[in-house]
């Protein structure tokens, strides 16, 4: 049976790889030329994650994070540090270009360059390119954040466009290359701004925001990083606003950005994507081997449980209290030390129920409660 998968991003190729092993005859379309191109990540994942989706294999590996220093907009700081590794950062490029190969080798076919205007629903669906159509027994939509053949598939599931981001590579950051960064500066609103360090010389340093990304991006670098020279930026964007509650049933299903499967606070979707094409996958060998439904829904569950309501939460909370405020009342807290412990950085609802009942986690809960009251 032949299964087509459209985007050669690391939701699709995993989706494609778990497919090709199990015995169907999968076709990824791709409509780049060249697989990982262009690059649009700082390539910041978790070790759980990674290893889950990718294995974690020297080729791709950059850094090792082992901690994460946030900064409010008084200059004060939480610090979380770990004892040993708990994300890496990955070239992404070699990281994608990983996948293909592991797609390749389990049979899967790749066709560079090839992008699909149209998707005809039938008891076989038509996958149409600019040179003709073929059909296959089911689709697996990965077009990452372009969304069009989301939007003529499902109509609009989300409602709203995704949220712009600029990135820049520097050299000369001054950093502490195990750490990332996160900065919340006055001109951000509820937004933020990060450096990932690829190395001592290197990072990739970005910000999100609703409107003047790249005028307000310019004046993060001057004023965060002086003494860095610019080798690179460009523009994309990221979602935050949960998953798509479409695209889970059937024969046709989304996965990975085009699904809205990124983390509601950073956007990251490597991860947490490819955790959902190994759903995806997993449902359409049940489906057309058995003719039952339902797997993706009941597999990806409790990850968008996690992803709605750490959406919600931060939607409620960034209404009644400044991100900068949350900064100081962890460091208050002594929210390291619960995190050291319970810590998830793909689920962060889990992470933060399970903090609760830690005396630390509770003190937390009280500074949020009395600043939400005031
Ligand atoms: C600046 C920035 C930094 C980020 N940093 C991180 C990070 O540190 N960690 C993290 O986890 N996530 C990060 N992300 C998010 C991450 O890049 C995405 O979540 C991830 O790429 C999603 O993978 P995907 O396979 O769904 O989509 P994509 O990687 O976008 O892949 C989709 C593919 O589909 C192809 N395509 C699209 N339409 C068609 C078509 N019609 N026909 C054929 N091919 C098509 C595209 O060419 C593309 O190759 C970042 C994003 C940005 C913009």
């Amino acid at each position: 049976m032949r299964v087509a998968v459209v985007g050669g991003g690391p939701a699709g190729l995993v989706a494609a790889r778990e497919l090709a092993s199990s015995g169907f005859e999968v076709t990824v379309f791709e409509e780049d030329e060249v697989i990982g191109r262009p690059e649009h990540c700082a390539g910041l994942y978790s070790v759980s994650g990674l290893r889950r989706i990718a294995g974690l294999e020297r080729r791709f590996l950059l850094n090792a994070i082992r901690g994460a220093v946030f900064t409010s907009v008084r200059g004060s700081t939480f610090e979380l540090r770990f004892p040993h590794p708990v994300a890496v950062v990955a070239d992404r490029e070699e990281l994608d270009r990983h996948l293909a190969e592991q797609a390749l080798s389990a049979g899967a076919e790749i066709r560079l360059g090839t992008g699909v205007v149209g998707v005809r629903r039938g008891m076989r669906h038509s996958v149409v390119t600019k040179e003709g159509s073929s059909e296959f027994d089911a689709v697996i939509v990965a077009e990452g954040m372009s969304r069009r053949l989301t939007r003529s598939l499902f109509g609009d599931p989300f409602g709203r466009p995704p949220l712009p981001i600029a990135q820049f590579l520097i050299s000369h950051h001054g950093l502490e290359r195990d750490k990332v960064y996160v900065w919340f500066e006055r001109y951000l609103d509820e937004y933020f701004s990060y450096a990932v360090p690829i190395d001592e010389e290197l990072a990739r340093v970005g910000l999100a925001c609703r409107r003047n990304v790249m005028e307000l991006a310019r004046r993060f670098l001057k004023e965060r990083f002086p003494e860095a020279r610019v080798l690179g930026h460009y523009v994309h964007s990221i979602w935050l606003d949960g998953p798509a509650s479409v695209g889970l049933d059937g024969s046709v299903v989304l996965v990975g950005d085009c699904a809205g499967q990124n983390k509601p606070l950073t956007g990251g979707g490597v991860v947490v994507g490819g955790l959902c094409a190994l759903a995806a996958a997993r449902h359409v060998a049940v489906l057309l081997n058995e003719v039952r439904d339902g797997t993706y829904r009941r597999l990806v569950r409790g990850i968008y449980r996690d992803l709605n309501w750490t959406k919600r939460f931060r939607d409620w909370a960034s209404r009644r209290i400044d991100p900068s405020d949350v900064v100081e009342l962890a460091a208050e807290a002594g929210l390291d030390d619960v995190l050291r412990r319970v810590g998830d950085m793909d689920m962060h609802f889990r992470t933060l129920l399970m903090s609760l009942p830690n005396p630390r986690g509770l003190m937390f809960l009280a500074g949020l409660i009395r600043s939400l009251l005031l």
